[in-house]
């Protein structure tokens, strides 16, 4: 009988099973997948680098900050910007608290009024200021905090709401304001970045992590069902095998979380990424691109190689377009894509090799107002569960649930080195 089964290797299950066995317990994870990564995985399809899905890694979350070494992920990092198509061409709004000088170029652009920029500060510098518990105090939807500080022109629907609609995959404004500021708070205080070889070397440090201290990694081991037996729990697989361990904690994808734990199914939104291959870039700038006309279906674009150059073979380029996935609604088609991006771009991409497209439909746990406190990982005697869900929907809240939970485990078993096994 081990002493913990993690069901799930994620970043929440990993980031557990590394500190539960950097603190002497004997730990099995079984996941489901042939790899490890969850929603952080990267598939090599004609010597591009397609991760599941366009994200992007922000080095100010504090628990990445204290999970992986930064360093060894060779981090190419994104321009801190935006790029916007508007009627008149392209516009490019550098961010004011980095690059003060650039305030003067976004005041031509005609995409920011004195009365936007007076608005944007309102609503920013609480976010820059106050701690996460102040900032949920009284929260409302995104749409109302903006209107309630009068944020209302162009930099709002051209600029704010097409940038935030990939980020929060909603376009509808109902995350939770409060969540929106600590992203934004991220934005400022880090500059979003790919690994150079992809962002499943994210999962793949933390695995690398938790096998060295110990931890077994059980691929293609999907866990069915869980059973109570007098002194701990047996969970059975897939394949009829079963595995038992004093307690379990079953941070799986929010999509599997009530057939295992009975737990209502977390809300959630989808994605839609598009990956395209072509010889020549449609622009030199690898800033992220919107369109501020309001048109659809595309939130944004980039060229990838820009910034992560080894996400394509030597001499040709990768490009990703991201659309919204809402439950229900019929998916971008291709030709919709094609044109959407012929228009932002300004150039004819009829050249472009379509190379695969991620329709993720469970990207993000939904974040509606008001955001709740982070919830307790112990749902059960014997039982904890862990995942973005639990905490905020990004790759923070899934770090810092998994260690949330890897406490809870080290606290209850009665293990003394619960609290130094937190540092690595
Ligand atoms: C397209 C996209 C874009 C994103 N963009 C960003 C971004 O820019 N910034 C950001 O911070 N976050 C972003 N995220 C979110 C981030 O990737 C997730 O929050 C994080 O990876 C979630 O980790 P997790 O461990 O909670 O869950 P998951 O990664 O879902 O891991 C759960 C694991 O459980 C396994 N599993 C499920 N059922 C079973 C079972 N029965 N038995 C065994 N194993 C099982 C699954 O295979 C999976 O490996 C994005 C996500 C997507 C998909």
């Amino acid at each position: 009988m081990h002493d913990v089964i993690v069901i799930g290797a994620g970043l929440a299950g990993l980031r557990c099973a590394g500190l539960l066995s950097a603190g002497g317990l004997d730990v099995v994870v079984l996941e489901a997948a042939d790899a490890v990564g969850g929603r952080q995985r990267t598939d090599i399809v004609d010597g591009f680098r397609l991760d599941r899905g366009f994200q992007v890694l922000n080095p100010a979350y504090p628990a990445l900050r204290r999970s992986v070494d930064l360093d060894a992920l060779a981090l190419g990092s994104f321009p801190v910007g935006v790029r916007v198509r508007t009627a008149e061409g392209m516009a490019e709004l550098r961010h004011p608290l980095r690059y003060p000088l650039s305030i003067a170029t976004s005041l031509r652009s005609g995409l920011v009024n004195g009365r936007d920029a007076f608005a944007l500060a309102r609503w920013t510098t609480p976010a820059l200021v106050r701690p996460l518990s102040r900032l949920a105090r009284n929260d409302v939807t995104l749409r109302e905090a903006w209107d309630a500080v009068g944020l209302s022109g162009p930099l709002r629907t051209a600029v704010l709401e097409p940038f935030l609609a990939g980020v929060l995959a909603e376009g509808g404004g109902e995350t939770s304001n409060a969540f929106a500021r600590l992203l934004v708070r991220y934005f400022v205080l880090g500059r979003p970045g790919l690994p150079a070889q992809g962002i499943a070397a994210v999962p793949e440090q933390l695995a690398a992590h938790a096998r060295a201290t110990g931890a077994d990694i059980r691929l293609d081991a999907r866990a069915e069902r869980m059973t109570a037996l007098g002194e701990g729990v047996r969970v059975e697989l897939a394949d009829g095998d079963s595995v038992r361990a004093t307690r379990v904690v079953v941070a799986v994808s929010p999509d599997a979380v009530t057939d295992l734990t009975g737990l209502a199914r977390p809300a959630t939104n989808g994605l839609q990424t598009w990956w395209f291959a072509a010889a020549e870039p449609p622009t030199a700038s690898a800033l992220l691109t919107v369109d501020g006309r309001g048109r659809g279906p595309v939130v944004n674009t980039v060229v990838m190689t820009h910034t992560v150059p080894a996400y394509a073979p030597a001499g040709r380029h990768l490009i990703a377009a991201t659309c919204l996935l809402p439950r229900g609604a019929d998916p971008a088609e291709e030709n919709d894509v094609r044109r959407h991006l012929s228009e932002i771009w300004g150039a004819d991409i009829s050249a472009w090799k379509l190379i695969r497209r991620d329709d993720i439909t469970d990207a993000l746990p939904a974040q509606p107002a008001p955001l709740g406190a982070a919830r307790s990982p112990r749902y059960a005697e014997r039982l904890y569960v862990a995942g973005d869900h639990r905490d905020t929907a990004s790759i923070q809240g899934a770090l810092a649930s998994g260690e949330r939970a890897a406490r809870a485990v080290l606290s209850d078993a009665g293990t003394s080195r619960s609290a130094a096994s937190l540092h690595r």
